[in-house]
């Protein structure tokens, strides 16, 4: 308890935190043994590739026959259930990894389609919902989406008329990312595949899987996708993954993207790995853990910020889909506050104040906090949100569940110094 108030949390914050703790341990619990399952799953991959200290070895230029290379993406089709996978230091980030997929599986005069609503902000660009160089608009693949129903569900009236013959690839965002919906268990996505695939059975089913891997047992390709792509400085990675995307599926739609990754020609047999190979293995296998942890804090601050009153989604007592928890603040002031506790609270940069900010790929200006040992790795505690009403601050991660725990701490510390939040509150 002193070890807190030595770094700066009052003494009614440490009790008010102990006393929603408590309230958490049967779902503790459940997450350490999900967390137990999927090790399980990860270290069978690796024993199964025959994973050893040569995979580790550096390669550099054109990278032929690099072992730890073709092992490690045998690994990650055996963990994601999927017959083939592209995992790279060469995959800039999540934004590359899901531009990569649609550009390299769709052709001029094919439709993309979402049928969950507006994607990512950054995917914006990517598909040319706002006009952007190098847009598949440009290219002349055009774009279609259907809303949520304002529950959240999907509108299946919709989805069956706006699926037509152009129709070449549909995306899934698990996750909600910037906005205010539910993210989806592997459940629902499953219903929404099956549907779709009545429709249309050859139509190629991509799910964006940031921030949802080994959150539950299952992944997307065991629900029916055809391909999954995320970051790997976001769960998969560990945090020890110092870049890299991958990308996980059907053998055709892997070794597209791998043609357009390198070169026609080239696909998957070039790429070295230069140095990084040992942290994405290393990273893999912390995943599920560290993934736990991520879900810890992201539950104790839902709990902790629906007690004050705040809204939070998802619920405090909501079962989790992705570690992307969002607390609404209603002001400025507010998210700023929240952020400065994140930061604060974090083993690197503790000492700098997040500023908002014009960041490249979104609309409005982002005000982000990471302590991070990567820059803009988000399994690692970190929290961001638009400048925009409602002041949603949306966070995610934390590698230890001690130090999510004292990131959501000084988050609301810094709500109280700045009486944001009265400290009668607490009681
Ligand atoms: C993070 C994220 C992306 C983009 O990944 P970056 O690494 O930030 O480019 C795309 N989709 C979702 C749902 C995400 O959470």
């Amino acid at each position: 308890m002193s070890s807190y108030f030595e770094l700066g949390i009052s003494t009614d914050v440490i009790e008010f935190s102990e006393k929603i703790e408590e309230g958490l341990n049967s779902r503790f619990s459940a997450i350490d043994r999900l967390a137990e399952r999927n090790q399980l799953k990860v270290i069978k991959a690796m024993q199964l590739a025959r994973v050893s200290q040569a995979c580790f070895v550096q390669t550099t230029g054109y990278g032929y026959d690099d072992i730890g290379r073709e092992k490690l993406e045998q690994v990650y089709a055996e963990v994601f259930c999927a017959e083939d996978a592209l995992v790279r230091p060469q995959i800039t980030c999540g934004t590359h990894a899901l531009a990569l997929a649609l550009m390299s599986n769709l052709r001029p005069g094919d439709e993309l389609y979402s049928p969950v609503g507006k994607p990512y902000d950054t995917l914006e660009e990517v598909i040319g919902i706002r006009p952007s160089r190098g847009s598949l608009a440009e290219y002349g693949v055009t774009y279609r989406q259907t809303d949520l129903l304002p529950d959240g569900s999907f509108d299946y009236d919709r989805i069956k008329t706006a699926i037509n013959e152009k129709t070449k690839l549909v995306t899934i965002q698990r996750s909600k990312g910037y906005q205010i919906r539910p993210s989806f268990s592997v459940q629902e996505i499953e219903e929404l595949i099956a549907f779709i695939r009545k429709i249309k059975p050859e139509v190629i089913i991509m799910v964006d899987n940031c921030y949802g891997e080994f959150v539950e047992d299952r992944e997307p390709i065991e629900a029916g996708a055809d391909l999954a792509v995320g970051s790997l400085i976001k769960n998969p990675g560990g945090g020890l993954a110092p870049i890299g995307g991958y990308l996980v599926g059907k053998k055709e739609c892997i070794e597209n993207a791998a043609a357009r990754l390198t070169s026609p020609g080239l696909g998957k047999e070039v790429g070295a790995s230069l140095n990084v190979m040992r942290s994405f293995y290393q990273g893999l296998f912390l995943a599920p853990i560290v993934t736990a942890a991520a879900l810890k804090t992201a539950i104790f601050a839902a709990n902790l910020y629906e007690r004050l009153g705040y809204p939070v989604l998802p619920f405090a007592e909501e079962t989790r889909h992705d570690i992307i928890q969002a607390v609404t603040f209603g002001k400025e002031e507010g998210l700023i506050a929240f952020c400065e506790g994140i930061q604060a609270a974090a083993p690197v940069d503790s000492f700098v104040f997040p500023e908002p900010w014009d960041m490249p790929g979104y609309d409005d200006k982002v005000i982000m906090a990471a302590g991070a040992f990567h820059q803009g790795s988000s399994i690692e505690l970190s929290a961001d949100g638009p400048l925009r009403p409602p002041y949603t601050a949306y966070f995610q991660g934390g590698l230890t569940w001690p130090s999510g725990k004292f990131g959501i701490m000084m988050s609301l510390q810094k709500l109280i110094d700045k009486n944001l939040v009265s400290r009668e509150k607490l009681c």
